[in-house]
């Protein structure tokens, strides 16, 4: 078992990403066949976990996926919730603004994808874009982006008040491992659709990246929706970690089966 409170980043904080290994194990002595084994096993407790989330119906769960190109949100969406039943998660990616949504706050289309009751909402991108990519290319004025940190926090404060459970997760993938992981898209013909010359463009802004990332993250990890700095290096420890915290997450929850109708156990169906 993986102790996650490691990766864990604690309110008020400073993040120096410099100190988080991207290639850190933390206390797991396992193979890699193991670890995803263990992957496996976690997501079919994830999908019973997810069902009785749903029979509840008193609670909601937002997991947040935000990292550089090619750190694998996608990948990790699809192991960590591999075995869990479609019906119950809902993938809510964000990609840039279209005009009708630039012509609104940038929360406007955040708020519409939060989850339900008895609903699991994943995030691919978020509202953590407009302090990050909107930061370093300049997208809107500082002093706008500046007030977004104060926004999110009041903005998820308001979920959790509201009975959401928010994890988010920054997917910790190295530079020197992105460049393998271009490349590989770059040289198999059948992801390079994936690749755009644009990868290369963010690439060059990695340090930028960096120093929004880290204070993005310090600004708003918070006891009601923490930050965890998820090493990615290796695809299969992040979707061990990233499984790890949400079966944490939905474990922690007060969960009940709903009362069923009077009288029924007495019932023999014939
Ligand atoms: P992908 O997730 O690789 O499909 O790419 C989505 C792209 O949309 C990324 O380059 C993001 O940086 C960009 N994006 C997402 N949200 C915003 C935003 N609020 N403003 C500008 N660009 C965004
Ligand atoms: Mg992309």
């Amino acid at each position: 078992m993986i102790d996650i409170s490691r990766f864990r980043v604690p309110p008020g904080q400073g993040v120096d990403l410099a100190d988080h290994d991207p290639r850190d194990l933390a206390d797991f002595t396992g193979s890699k066949a193991e670890g995803k084994a263990l992957i496996r096993d976690q997501s079919h407790r994830l999908d019973a976990l997810q069902e009785h989330l749903y029979a509840d119906g008193r609670h909601r769960v937002l997991l947040v996926l935000q990292a550089m190109d090619t750190a694998g949100k996608d990948s990790t969406i699809r192991h960590v919730f591999g075995a869990v039943d479609p019906i119950g998660v809902r993938v809510a990616p964000f990609k840039k603004p279209s005009e009708r949504e630039l012509a609104h706050d940038y929360l406007w289309r955040v708020h519409s994808q939060v989850p339900g009751n008895g609903e699991i909402a994943i995030f691919n991108r978020s509202h953590y874009e407009d302090v990050l990519v909107v930061r370093v290319r300049s997208l809107v004025p500082e002093e706008s982006w500046r007030k977004r940190y104060d926004h999110i926090n009041d903005f998820e404060r308001l979920l959790a008040d509201e009975g959401t459970t928010i994890v988010k997760c920054f997917l910790n993938v190295s530079f020197e491992e992105q460049a393998e992981r271009l490349q590989a898209r770059i040289d198999r013909p059948d992801k390079r659709w994936k690749f755009s010359s644009g990868d290369l463009d963010e690439r060059k802004l990695w340090p930028d990246y960096m120093a929004a990332y880290e204070e993005a993250i310090s600004r708003t990890s918070t006891d009601h929706a923490p930050w965890y700095v998820v090493p990615a290096d290796r695809k299969w420890f992040r979707n061990l970690v990233v499984s790890r915290i949400l079966l944490d997450t939905l474990g922690g929850l007060d969960l009940d089966w709903p009362e069923p109708e009077e009288g029924i156990e007495d019932i023999v169906v014939v």
